[in-house]
């Protein structure tokens, strides 16, 4: 299924090798290149595809290179060719240019935002905070210019100094997804660069514009030519190219757990280094003791931001029959009162899914829990297809109540704005469903009960945890990541993501002036 979706665009068609159509908007959008060894440059067969607004797909956002393996192949020599360079610079002059790349994100966020929105559909308030989400990764991370702590220790033998460091891995190759377009690819590229590597980076093939906005960012800052390279393009292609490429020492992937299995294996066959961050499905308890207002505020923020199309959505709501009848009333009230549209328009609450492969997607998995025993449809449920939304992919805010834990709307990743609400009878109950998923990103609970939430806290097997906050909005100095199919042992974001972009070395100085023998020697007091 995953492999069949990379060959699609937002209107659903192949588009590899397309480069015009008719409609007047796409004839003017504008034309971009790759960016590799510091030069702006076509793709070597010069093809193109489009980028579409998903709000309204006679909109082309512009056109972007078709990459091969021709392609990634020169952005991986002119990674490696830059790496002595930027890794012999000191960090905190690294740390200098990412301070400034810093200045330029925030002085454009209006215009990225408004690009990103245009090219994913998210409101503009959530393209606001993508943008500053990587302006915070930026900050925090080149901070690390001037820490990047290693640490001594004694050794075991006199007259004997040992030390760990950290050093850079090398050329990177970083694989990033369209729903945090600019987020999620700041917090794979500041690290990387902190640290002293190089990198070449692929973003989705829906999202090319604002990871285009952050490398063009770079370039201002003055990150030197070859450190950072962008080819983009389709993932069986120039994704594949990447994740095979023998001279990247890393591949740090975020997307879908399926695609994210291809790249493990690939990486496993070349010894590659290899940090996955894959999907969800995230749970809220709501238990008797809740405030319900709130809980059902953060059910609605979790379930329906980014149109349900975040890693950590709230797409499972485990709710404790005494306030069950309450809480859905209100939940189902709300969603219903949601205004879909384009995420240009301030006064609108949700917009598009991403593109017609998602709407298809989407709508399958509403049919399955339509038919699955029990469940109850309680709103929304159709795609939205007349005036505004007629030229975009537009679907109601979905609830589902009644849902069995092991019905498939309460076990798969559906990535679309459907949650399912699930009755329980007690906490024990409720962390038991929430618990028995395959992945394991984002918990939540609402209580009034400081005992129920430790308890919780302890034992739900997540990466995350919220009490009393929706699943979703991590902060930038807390690592990010989940268990089971959701990661494969990494964490992103905080000091944490330092692990995965360093490598460390132990250092040992022998200033003795004779051999001694670790393990051997026998030491006497003197
Ligand atoms: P995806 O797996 O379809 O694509 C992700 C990236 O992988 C894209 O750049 C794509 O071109 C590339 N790719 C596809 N096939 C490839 C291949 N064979 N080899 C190499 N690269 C390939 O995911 P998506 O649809 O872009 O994103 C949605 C998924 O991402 C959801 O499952 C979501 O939960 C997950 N996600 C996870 C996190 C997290 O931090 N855990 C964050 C955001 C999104």
């Amino acid at each position: 299924m995953a492999q069949a979706k990379k060959a699609l665009s937002k209107n659903g068609k192949k588009q590899q090798g397309r480069s015009s159509s008719s409609s007047p908007a796409r004839t003017s959008a504008k034309t971009y290149y790759n960016y590799i060894g510091g030069s702006w440059v076509k793709a070597a067969s010069g093809e193109t595809f489009e980028n579409l607004n998903p709000a309204d797909t006679r909109d082309c956002v512009g056109r972007f290179p078709v990459s091969s393996e021709e392609d990634v192949n020169r952005a991986v020599d002119a990674a490696r060719e830059a790496f002595n360079g930027w890794r012999r610079m000191p960090a905190p002059r690294r740390a200098e240019i990412l301070f400034r790349l810093g200045e330029i994100l925030i002085r454009n966020k209006e215009r990225f935002a408004q690009d990103m929105t245009r090219e994913m559909g998210k409101v503009l308030k959530e393209t606001g905070g993508d943008v500053q989400e990587a302006i915070d990764c930026t900050y925090y991370t080149a901070g690390e210019g001037r820490r990047l702590h290693g640490f001594t220790t004694p050794a075991e033998m006199p007259d004997k100094f040992a030390m760990c460091v950290r050093q850079p891995v090398g050329s990177c190759g970083l694989i990033t997804p369209w729903n945090f377009p600019m987020a999620i690819p700041s917090w794979k590229l500041i690290p990387a660069l902190v640290c002293g590597n190089t990198v070449v980076i692929k973003p989705a093939e829906d999202t090319p514009l604002s990871t285009y906005n952050l490398v063009k960012a770079c370039e201002e800052a003055g990150v030197p030519p070859g450190v950072v390279n962008l080819v983009t393009g389709f993932g069986e292609t120039a994704g594949a190219a990447i994740t095979n490429h023998p001279a990247l020492r890393l591949i740090s992937f975020t997307g879908s757990t399926e695609t994210g299995r291809i790249v493990a294996s690939a990486c496993a066959d070349r010894n590659a280094i290899c940090s996955l961050e894959m999907g969800g499905k995230n749970v809220i308890i709501v238990m008797d003791d809740a405030d319900i207002d709130l809980a059902v505020e953060g059910a609605i923020w979790g379930a329906f931001g980014t149109s349900g199309q975040r890693c950590t959505a709230s797409s499972r709501l485990v709710v404790h029959k005494k306030v069950y009848k309450q809480f859905t009333k209100k939940l189902v009230e709300q969603a219903a009162s949601l205004r879909v549209g384009d995420g240009a328009n301030p006064n609108v609450d949700m917009g598009p899914v991403i593109n017609a492969d998602a709407v298809h997607k989407i709508m399958g998995y509403i049919e399955i829990g339509e038919r699955e025993d029990g469940a109850r449809l309680a709103c929304g449920g159709k795609r939205l297809t007349g005036g505004e939304h007629a030229n975009g992919y537009f679907i109601e805010p979905t609830v589902f109540t009644d849902v069995a834990p092991d019905m498939r709307i309460a076990q798969e990743e559906i990535f679309g704005p459907v949650t399912a609400v699930i009755p329980t009878a007690s906490l024990e109950g409720a962390i038991e469903i929430a618990n028995n998923v395959r992945y394991g990103l984002s918990a939540a609970i609402y209580t009034s009960d400081v005992n129920r939430a430790f308890h919780a806290m302890n034992e739900m097997y997540t990466g995350i945890f919220y009490v009393n906050a929706s699943t979703i909005g991590a902060e930038v100095h807390l690592p990010f990541g989940g268990t089971k199919a959701t990661g494969n042992g990494h964490r992103e974001a905080g000091t944490q993501v330092l692990d995965i972009f360093s490598e460390w070395k132990s250092i040992y100085v022998d200033y003795s002036g004779k051999l001694q023998r670790a393990q051997i020697d026998a030491i006497e007091p003197q």
